[in-house]
């Protein structure tokens, strides 16, 4: 038998050869670009620790979401921070709050059309700024119900298309979803942060959004990165709960979860690539020690190779420029 002279160079050998060959295409269609928005703010602001990410004043937020569309980004996720905080987190559900507002005066105001995505969560809300509501020294989970699905139905209230639970409270989906069928909304989904990590990572996000607890930490609620069994029983709880698209978060560090996930259930996915993962790009990129566009491109790609379907990501213009060429 002859030996066959297999030469996989032969498929690389020319840049129109290669792009026939692509097998995962990235493309400006997976992206969903995350937005802070800050009600007591006049102009907007930047944060160290999140170069060209800025917290934005209600005013600028229609620009900012018709600069977005016009990158052909598909979605936004909006977060919130609002003037004052209490125990139980009222700006978070009260119908002048930011996010509302935000959302209904896009819906008002685009000119084009986007998904419009938002937050549900109690962290920049409460003092506290833990997740859930506190009692004692814990954070309640079945109280903690009540006010997610208040949130999740008042931005409903204001035109969201998908809410977007991150506290990690065992029954979040379910309490959101019997809300929102409740109050009528039974077209509005629900993208939960279904295996959300108690990560390190998570570090400039909490100087953007001022939400670091005050005391102790997030390890009651968030998942440990030393169990993925444990994250896949998440997911699956998500799924009997009645979630539309589970997320895995972070995306980078958590590649296996996210395939794992592609594997063993049929519900889309999407990825969230969090603050640390862009502020490790452009500090690096900062010092000319790697190419941003590059390394975007490479990590992106990698998230969706892995089986996600959608990107949440601060990264989403930098890649949308790049495709959009
Ligand atoms: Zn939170």
């Amino acid at each position: 038998m002859s030996f066959p002279n297999v030469r996989l160079r032969r498929l690389r050998k020319n840049k129109k050869i290669r792009e026939l060959l692509e097998e995962v295409r990235l493309s400006t269609k997976d992206l969903i670009c995350p937005i802070f928005v800050q009600e007591d703010l006049k102009s907007r602001m930047q944060v160290e620790s999140m170069p060209d990410i800025e917290r934005l004043p209600l005013k600028d937020v229609v620009d900012e979401v018709n600069s977005i569309a016009d990158l052909k980004i598909p979605a936004i996720m909006l977060f919130g921070i609002p003037a004052k905080k209490d125990d139980i987190g009222t700006a978070a559900f009260s119908e002048n709050g930011i996010v509302q507002r935000a959302i209904s005066e896009i819906r008002k105001s685009l000119d084009s059309e986007i998904a419009i995505m938002a937050d549900v969560c109690l962290c920049q809300y409460t003092t506290a700024a833990h997740c859930g509501l506190v009692k004692g020294d814990k954070i309640d989970n079945d109280s903690t119900l009540d006010v997610l699905k208040k949130i999740a139905v008042s931005q409903a209230q204001a035109g969201v298309d998908v809410v977007s639970p991150s506290a990690m409270m065992d029954g979040q989906v379910k309490a959101i979803r019997q809300g929102l069928d409740d109050s009528g909304f039974t077209d509005v989904a629900i993208m939960s942060h279904s295996a959300k990590h108690r990560s390190s990572l998570y570090s400039p996000f909490r100087d953007m959004a001022h939400c670091a607890p005050k005391f102790s930490d997030r390890k009651t609620y968030q998942l440990p990165y030393t169990n993925p069994t444990e994250a896949m029983r998440e997911v699956e709880t998500d799924i009997l709960e009645g979630v539309d698209i589970v997320m895995i978060k972070p995306a980078l560090a958590y590649l296996d979860l996210i395939a794992k996930t592609r594997s063993s259930f049929n519900i889309p996915i999407s990825a969230y690539s969090v603050s640390g993962e862009y502020s490790l790009i452009k500090a690096a990129a900062k010092q000319g020690w790697i190419d941003e566009r590059e390394v975007t491109m490479e990590v992106l790609t990698a998230i969706k190779r892995a089986g996600a379907d959608m990107i949440v990501t601060y990264l989403s213009k930098i890649a949308a420029k790049t495709l959009n060429g």
